[in-house]
């Protein structure tokens, strides 16, 4: 067989794994692009209903991230390196004056738009970030819609980027966690200095999901002078990512991680 037959084989296998991860990004974006013209945000009548929302419907299921999305990780990215960061610090990275401008998919009903009104009502509350309907002047945005599964980008993208909240993300505390990433933060169990106060259980993890047990890089990102926090909404259970029914992360001290 002629060498360049031999490399052009070679490389099929890889040149159709870039084509399909292409060609999946690409569907996502034109979607976003196609439902964007009929995007309301939210309204009074939205935020009025999402007071009304009762405690067993803003926390439904109390559905895990990880089996929603099945077995995958809920953070979109385009490196799969196993160094990550925790609050991103680039200035590229950060909104604007804490600014996220955001449109919304048709596709949610009064009661999800309740939800996404409750989640923002928080953060608006607790934080000085503020997600604020998109203008025809934001060049940078987030498109929140049914995509697939529950996914962020992590921080400021540039441009559209997109914040997957699927049938089954449609509760409070995913929402709220989701929006943690698009504001700038990763997995709390992550952080650089994880290993003072969890153990990681390799041996009980699904191979295929080792690259959600990644590190934080502390030469882009910063802590912001937060200890660790084991109740953090950004922290995963400890049977996340099992393969076998045993835990995946040991808290070292007696302090429970999140269940
Ligand atoms: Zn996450």
């Amino acid at each position: 067989m002629p060498l360049a037959a031999l490399a052009n084989r070679s490389l099929a296998p890889l040149l159709l794994f870039l084509a399909v991860i292409g060609y999946g990004r690409c569907e996502l974006v034109r979607e976003a692009l196609l439902l964007q013209p009929y995007a309301l945000p939210l309204s009074t009548v939205d935020f009025e209903n999402a007071w009304n929302l009762t405690k067993e419907q803003m926390y439904g299921l109390q559905s895990k991230l990880y089996a929603v999305n099945h077995n995958k990780g809920d953070i979109k990215e385009r490196t799969r390196k196993r160094t990550r960061r925790n609050g991103v610090s680039r200035i590229t990275k950060l909104w604007p004056a804490g600014r996220i401008p955001y449109a919304i998919s048709p596709k949610y009903d009064l009661f999800e738009r309740a939800l996404l009104a409750r989640a923002i009502n928080q953060y608006h509350a607790k934080t000085c970030i503020r997600f604020l309907p998109k203008t025809e002047a934001d060049r940078d945005y987030l498109f929140i819609g049914k995509v697939d599964g529950c996914f962020s980008d992590v921080g400021r993208t540039g441009g559209l980027q997109i914040l997957s909240l699927d049938d089954g993300c449609m509760e409070y505390p995913t929402i709220i966690h989701e929006m943690m990433h698009v504001v700038g933060f990763y997995h709390e169990h992550e952080r650089w200095d994880r290993e003072d106060h969890i153990k990681i259980v390799w041996d009980n993890i699904d191979k295929d999901a080792y690259d959600q047990f990644g590190r934080v890089d502390l030469t882009k990102t910063s802590y912001y002078g937060q200890d660790y926090d084991y109740k953090s909404i950004l922290h995963y259970d400890s049977l996340a990512f099992s393969k076998n029914g045993y835990p995946t992360l040991v808290p070292r001290d007696e302090t429970p991680v999140n269940s």
